[in-house]
Parts: structure tokens; C-alpha cells; sequence
């Protein structure tokens, strides 16, 4: 028989773990149980093969800013690829899609970021930005000027080249990675390892680190500094207002170029329109993916300031790919945009959706198993903890606390997730104080099943 929603969960089910191997999952675990097997989604409700309706808390991953259901955006796509599905951009061809997306992001980036190399992902696109501003180095006649400075804990993507900017210990001890010529230094998480100094001392000493690591490989060969405005996978780590400057000073005093990956804080995600502008970070190249489409269709690219993309326009740049600036993803990513614009969802955010999430986020915190809870604009974090006071660790394994908090929230039909022992919150920008209101509920109650 076809396989359609309309076959019992235990068939889909086996039939998912007999072909399907999933991204980011001990597969064997999984077939165990089974999948839970999503059918349909509106609004900022999934619905699954069981009739349950499941609260999505985290925006898909952390990408459908627009939530779910709009049609229009269905319209665009079947009228694209009925005029064009597909034609791609490298041998002195262009496209309408691509155009009025370029336009559309130039005219939305701050200051000169004003020119758009696409990917169909944020790992594509944080590889494009390794080659290019090695690249940018290279034609400045300084070839060694190649190290990458990143973070530990950082989440860039999971390919070779994205997989080795991102400092997950989990994803290097798989696969050989990192690459050589990247650098990790320490994440402002205050929280967890600020130990005796204020936000403000904790912040400037994590951003010093950049320096010093300058210092040790040599400003002559450090190209650039990537990090996340907000690390996302990482925890939702809100950094202290004194770290951003700090690291902002030391690029521009040793000319080392500047990435800030947007890929979660871009398009609404912290309450304008890139996190650069929240967190008041002037990048060379911001990465983007996830809200651009707002999940609709896998697109990803690079917003690149005029001195950069003039430097790599001087010569071949010789990469790209197949679906650099795809026709179809292309007119979604417009039509998202759009209605980001024009129903005016950045006030939403503002004047409604983000009040209503802090209140709830920082309700949570009287519960005895919350340590911390931190959130800016529509992205939140809280520590879990079996000791406030002390802000100890469980004795369990770290991220089994987070692991039995999630399996709880589900089984309370709202999608949370965790990182190690952090639970994180990102919902869809459109929701309202109703829903998040109901987030709360569940939430609390996850957490009483847990303590
Ligand atoms: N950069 C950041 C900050 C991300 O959060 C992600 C994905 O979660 C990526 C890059 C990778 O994007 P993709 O999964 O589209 O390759």
C-alpha cells in the first residue's frame, strides 16, 4: 500500500526505522521506541499521527519564524516552478528570484552589507565564508592570514568545514574534525563558569581571550573571528553586555574580519532584524539560513560588506553550489520576507510576543529545579539544577536532567529543547500570549514530573 498519513503509527513507525537513518539520534534507540511521526502543522501546532496537538516551542528548529500554514508561500513555489524550477547563477546567468532577493536583503542588512553569496543551508554557508575570507586574505597578498577564531560549544553546521568552525566536543570526536587552522576559545557563560566575577568582569575576560589567542598565533595570521550574536545549540547563551564591544575593539585594532553567523538571531529571532543590530555588532559577512525562509525551503547565504565582496569580485572566486540562489527557495524567502514586512511581525515581537515570553520564561524560575532562566527577544534558556543556591550539577551524567525535562515536555505535548542540562525556548515569532501562556503550563508541569 502507499505510505500515506493514513497508515497505522506502528507501521509508519517501522517502516521509518528500517530506512531511515536520522540526523543527530542513536538510531538504534530510536527504533526501539519509534518516532513520533508529524503529520501536519498550523500556527504553532504540529499535529501527529496519534491526533495529538503538540505546542512547537522551539519554531521547527528554531527556523519557522512565520509559523506554520501560510499558504501564500505554497502559491509562490507552485508558481515557480511552473515558470522556472530550476536555473543556476554561476556562468554569467541570473534570475528574478535571485535579484529581488538580493535587493530585499541588502535593503534589510545594516550598514554596507549589501551583497548576497547563497547556499542552500547555514553549514553551506558557513564553508563558502571559510574559502572566502581566506580567499579575501590571499588576494590582499597576505596568504597566511588564514586561522579562524571560534568558540567551544559554538554551532556552525555539521559539514567538514562548518562542522570544524562549531566547537561541539561530541561532533569533533566523530569524523576527524577540526580542520587544521581553527581556534576555539572559551563561551560567555556566565552562569556556569562566571564563578566569583560580575557579568561585567566575566564579560570583558571571555572577549580578552580573543586576543590572546591572537597574540599567540600572531595577528599576521589570524584571518577572522565567527561567532553566533546569541549562541543558540549552545544553550541560548546571552552573553554580558560588556563582551560584544570588547571583542568588537580587538578585531578592528589587529584587522581581523568578522562573522557574526545569523543563522538563529537573523529575521526577528532577538526583535530586529538581524542579532548584530540587538547585540550592536558591525560584522564584515553575517551567515544566514533558517528564518530567511522561515523553514519553507533549505536556504542559506552569506551577506557580505561592500570591501569584502569587491576584494573577492576581483578575481574567480571558485565556489558554489548547485542550488546557490535556487529559483524556488528564492521566491519562498521573498514571500516570507515579505510578510514579515508587511503584517509587521518585528512589532508583534516587540510589543506583544516578547513581553508576554519573558514574564512566562522568568515565572518559571521560582520552581526548585530552575537555576537560571535567560532570554532575549524570543530566545530563552533556563539552567536546570538540583541546588540553586549553590548552582550544582546533577550526579547523573550532564544532559540527562535536560534529557528526562524534554521527554516530559513532549509527553505533555509541547517540543522544548535541551542542551546538556539547559532547557531552551524559541517558538514561532506570530504566537500569541495565549499560547504562550499555555507554553508555560506545560512546561511547569514537565518540571514537577521531574523534581
Ligand atoms: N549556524 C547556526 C548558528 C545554526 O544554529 C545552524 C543550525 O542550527 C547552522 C549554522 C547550520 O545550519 P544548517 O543546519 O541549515 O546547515
Amino acid at each position: 500500500p502507499a505510505i500515506t498519513n493514513h497508515l497505522p503509527t506502528s507501521e509508519l513507525q517501522a517502516l521509518d526505522a528500517a530506512h531511515h537513518m536520522h540526523p543527530f539520534t542513536a538510531g538504534g534507540e530510536l527504533a526501539a521506541k519509534g518516532a513520533r511521526v508529524i503529520t501536519r502543522a498550523n500556527g504553532v501546532f504540529l499535529h501527529d499521527s496519534e491526533g495529538n496537538e503538540i505546542l512547537d516551542g522551539m519554531a521547527g528548529l528554531w527556523c519557522v519564524n512565520i509559523g506554520y500554514g501560510r499558504g501564500e508561500l505554497a502559491d509562490v513555489a507552485a508558481r515557480q516552478m511552473r515558470e522556472l524550477p530550476y536555473y543556476n547563477t554561476f556562468f554569467q546567468t541570473t534570475h528574478v528570484p535571485a535579484i529581488a532577493l538580493t535587493q530585499k536583503i541588502a535593503e534589510l542588512a545594516p550598514g554596507d552589507l549589501n551583497h548576497v553569496f547563497f547556499a542552500g543551508s547555514g553549514s553551506e554557508a558557513n564553508d563558502t565564508n571559510l574559502r572566502m575570507v581566506r580567499t579575501y586574505w590571499a588576494i590582499k597578498g597576505k596568504p597566511d592570514k588564514h586561522i579562524v577564531i571560534s568558540r567551544k560549544n559554538a554551532y556552525h553546521g555539521s559539514s567538514v568545514g562548518s562542522g570544524s568552525l562549531g566547537g561541539m566536543t561530541a561532533m569533533h570526536a566523530q569524523g576527524g574534525l577540526p580542520i587544521p587552522g581553527i581556534v576555539h576559545i572559551d563561551q560567555p557563560n556566565w552562569w556556569a563558569e562566571g564563578g566569583s566575577m560580575s557579568r561585567e568582569e566575566f564579560g570583558v575576560s571571555r572577549a580578552k581571550q580573543l586576543e590572546v589567542a591572537i597574540l599567540e598565533h600572531g595577528e599576521d595570521k589570524v584571518a577572522a573571528f565567527i561567532a553566533e550574536p546569541i549562541q543558540g545549540a549552545g544553550g541560548v547563551i546571552i552573553p554580558p553586555e560588556t563582551y560584544w564591544p570588547e571583542i568588537q575593539r580587538i578585531c578592528d585594532k589587529y584587522d581581523i574580519l568578522l562573522i557574526a553567523d545569523e543563522v538563529i538571531c537573523g529575521f526577528g529571532r532577538t526583535g530586529n532584524w538581524f542579532g548584530s543590530q540587538t547585540l550592536g555588532i558591525k560584522p564584515h559577512i553575517m551567515t544566514i539560513a533558517k528564518g530567511l525562509s522561515s523553514g519553507y525551503q533549505p536556504i542559506g547565504g552569506s551577506i557580505v560588506c561592500d570591501e569584502v565582496a569587491e576584494v573577492i569580485g576581483s578575481g574567480e572566486f571558485n565556489h558554489g553550489y548547485t542550488y546557490s540562489g535556487h529559483p524556488v527557495a528564492a521566491a519562498v524567502a521573498l514571500e516570507n520576507l515579505r510578510i514579515l514586512e508587511e503584517e509587521n511581525v518585528l512589532d508583534h515581537v516587540r510589543d506583544v510576543a516578547m513581553p508576554a515570553l519573558h514574564e512566562m520564561w522568568h515565572g518559571l524560575a521560582d520552581h526548585p529545579l530552575v537555576g537560571e532562566t535567560t532570554i532575549t527577544g524570543m530566545m530563552g534558556s533556563l539552567a536546570l539544577t538540583p541546588h540553586k543556591d549553590s548552582r550544582a550539577k546533577f550526579a547523573m551524567d550532564a544532559g540527562t536532567a535536560g534529557f528526562m525535562c524534554r521527554e516530559r515536555c513532549f509527553a505533555n505535548n509541547l517540543v522544548m529543547r535541551h542542551v546538556y542540562d539547559r532547557m531552551v525556548i524559541s517558538p514561532p515569532l506570530i504566537i500569541t500570549p495565549d499560547e504562550i501562556a499555555e507554553i508555560g503550563r506545560r512546561a511547569r508541569t514537565a518540571l514537577d514530573e521531574c523534581y
